[in-house]
């Protein structure tokens, strides 16, 4: 069995005690870092065989461990924090495993996107996981552009030194008056949880170092849900382009036959667009 196992992101009661078990039974231990994960066993008192795992030399490493797995060993994969796949190496070797005819099961537990979420007190119930965001302006606001019209709450990843400009990107693609969270240092001593608009949160991580610290996640609620039954942006427009010119019920059948909206649809808005008429 290949256990996937979630370690803290920061407090190390946070690991629980079926992880604990998994990784004292383990014959070896897959670990992004090894003298990282060293360190949190030694802690623990668990004394297993390290085997490093890493973005580099994942393709490398599967068919050694799918070798001890099939000498009957049990195997158990950590990243540096939290939950391993997760913005982490891991699914190359989970992959490879199940296709080996090994069963791959998860020992859950710390994860910084899910903890950030649970205190953000925006949207919870569809939220999308967008990881690190580009690391240059540019590519990272044509990230955020294809994100602008995204409804469901969404969670970044951000590092401590580009936490600012990040801020700043999102406000300009996203809009300055869009809300969000930003969780830093979870579980750890300093931590911090923020909310406002982009724009305030910006102004804050410019001006405080303090917000320039650690390790974060940005939580941001999603763009506004279009009306129910509520029409196309594009058909909006071209309703508005012809009530400057048309009478209603001549602007609302002619953006039909443009647009393909419904006509009845069109002509309600154009109503509400144009009261009394
Ligand atoms: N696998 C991990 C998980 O389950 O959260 C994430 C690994 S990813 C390489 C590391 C990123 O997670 C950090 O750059 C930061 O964005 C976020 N992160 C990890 N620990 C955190 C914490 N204690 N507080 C806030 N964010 C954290």
């Amino acid at each position: 069995m290949l256990y996937v196992v979630a370690t803290p992101i920061g407090n190390l009661g946070d690991l629980s005690s079926r992880a604990l078990d998994a990784l004292r039974a383990a014959g070896t231990v897959a670990a992004e870092d090894t003298r990282h994960s060293g360190a949190l066993l030694a802690h623990f008192g668990i004394r297993a065989r390290l085997l490093s795992l890493h973005e580099h030399n994942e393709e490398a490493r599967v068919s050694a461990l799918v070798q001890r797995l099939a000498a009957g060993e049990s195997v158990a994969l950590v990243s540096d924090a939290g939950t391993p796949l997760v913005s982490d190496p891991g699914y190359r070797l989970v992959t490879a495993v199940r296709a080996a005819g090994f069963r791959v099961s998860p020992i859950p537990g710390p994860c910084a996107a899910i903890a950030a979420l649970s205190v953000a007190g925006l949207p919870t119930d569809r939220f999308v996981f967008e990881g690190f965001l580009p690391a240059r302006s540019a590519a990272r606001r044509e990230r955020l552009a294809g994100l602008a019209d995204e409804s469901r709450t969404i969670v970044f990843y951000e590092s401590a030194h580009r936490i600012a400009a990040s801020l700043v990107d999102m406000g300009a693609v996203l809009g300055v008056a869009r809300e969000a969270v930003v969780a830093r240092e979870l579980t750890k001593l300093h931590e911090e949880v923020r909310d406002g608009t982009l724009e305030a949160l910006a102004v804050w991580a410019a001006d405080d170092e303090n917000a320039r610290r650690g390790e974060i996640v940005v939580v941001v609620r999603g763009a506004p849900e279009p009306e129910r039954g509520g029409l196309d942006v594009q058909a909006r427009r071209v309703l508005e382009v012809l009530l400057a010119e048309l009478p209603v019920k001549q602007a609302a059948r002619l953006a039909a036959d443009i647009t393909g909206e419904a006509k009845n649809a069109l002509y309600e808005e154009a109503l509400r667009l144009r009261p009394g008429t």
